[in-house]
């Protein structure tokens, strides 16, 4: 990488780091995109998406976020499968780490997303590959013909287990509440489905077996009975939400209780020519269209940013 200053230095290509990127390189700055371990971000792990306005039937994940890098890149966007390791914004330019390289950018967009939040059981870590999976699109099709159980009661354990309909011969949506937080349309889609059964009130607390090094059973217990039993599956996956990817910022800037990082007026972080947008951010409303949004008000505070303080 080259040792010049870079005007924009994007973390993330998921759809907000991609929509920085896009109005970045129309405003002829050429960004530089770091998509790191999962390029795409949320977007390319999700099937249909039918809330994106302008797609009346709805698109795939994986081809919306193409889309919108093909469309960048055609302004001149650089997108490399590069991992930030460390940054360090205390002063202009600030100068990240990437493996063996060094860049120094005059502002930077944090759009880096949030990860696959995992029960945190030492089984269910153990078992990551071997039968417990967080994205059905990616491994629903192992589990073809298999009993499998989805975990969560958010619009994503919904739609993963939709989803894994398509394959499992039975989906059991194992929730630890009666209260669901998946939207209306996708909670009674799931609880139409003839393959699908609901599991309330209930938590996992341990997943067999490591020895085997395959799932073949849950160990479950009903919080409001006390009842413990064993449900025999092949598969568990998890659909408990996301943890944002902001760590390597910590101590240089502000984060909440979770971690998200903390904005004011929307996009700006505490640092001056550091701006943050996407899932990484956005705690509340967490959509694609949302985070295109934040991605496109971080990219025009950017050119505002170098306007006023030079390229
Ligand atoms: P979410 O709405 O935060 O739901 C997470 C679910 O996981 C909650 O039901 C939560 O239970 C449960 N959970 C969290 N930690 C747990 C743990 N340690 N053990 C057991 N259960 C746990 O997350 P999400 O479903 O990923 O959705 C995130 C956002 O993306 C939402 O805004 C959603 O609308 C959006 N989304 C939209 C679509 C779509 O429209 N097609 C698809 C996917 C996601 P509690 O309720 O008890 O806290």
């Amino acid at each position: 990488m080259e040792d010049s200053v870079r005007n924009v230095v994007i973390i993330g290509a998921g759809c907000s780091g991609l929509t920085a990127a896009l109005y970045t390189a129309r405003a002829n700055l050429c960004p530089l995109v770091l998509q790191g371990h999962e390029p795409g971000g949320q977007l390319s792990l999700t099937t249909l998406v039918e809330n994106f306005p302008g797609f009346p039937e709805g698109i795939q994940g994986p081809e919306l976020v193409d889309n919108i890098r093909k469309q960048a890149e055609k302004f001149g966007a650089i997108v490399e499968m590069k991992h930030l390791v460390s940054a360090d914004l205390s002063k202009r330019p600030f100068v990240l780490r990437i493996g063996a390289d060094e860049v120094r950018t005059r502002t930077l967009i944090i759009a880096s997303g949030a990860s696959a939040r995992w029960l945190g059981l030492p089984s269910e870590q153990a078992l990551i590959g071997h039968g417990v999976s967080s994205c059905a699109t990616c491994d629903g099709f192992f589990f073809s013909g298999k009993e499998i159980a989805v975990i969560g009661g958010g619009d994503s354990a919904m739609e993963e287990a939709l989803f894994l309909t398509r394959f499992a011969t039975k989906v059991t949506l194992i929730h630890r509440r009666d209260q669901f937080r998946a939207s209306k349309i996708m909670l009674d889609r799931a609880r139409k489905h003839e393959k699908i059964h609901f599991l309330t009130d209930t938590v996992i607390e341990d997943v067999l077996d490591v020895e085997k090094k395959e799932v073949t059973a849950l160990k479950l217990r009903n919080l409001k009975t006390g009842k413990a039993w064993d449900l025999p599956v092949s598969a568990m996956f998890l659909g408990i939400g996301h943890i944002p990817n902001a760590k390597m910022f910590e101590g240089q800037l502000d984060m909440d209780a979770e971690g998200y990082l903390k904005t004011t007026n929307w996009v700006h972080t505490r640092v001056p020519g550091v701006f943050a947008s996407g899932d990484v951010m956005d705690r509340r409303y967490r959509q694609a269209i949302t985070a295109a949004g934040t991605g496109c008000m971080a990219a025009l505070e950017v050119e505002k940013f170098l306007e006023e303080h030079g390229q």
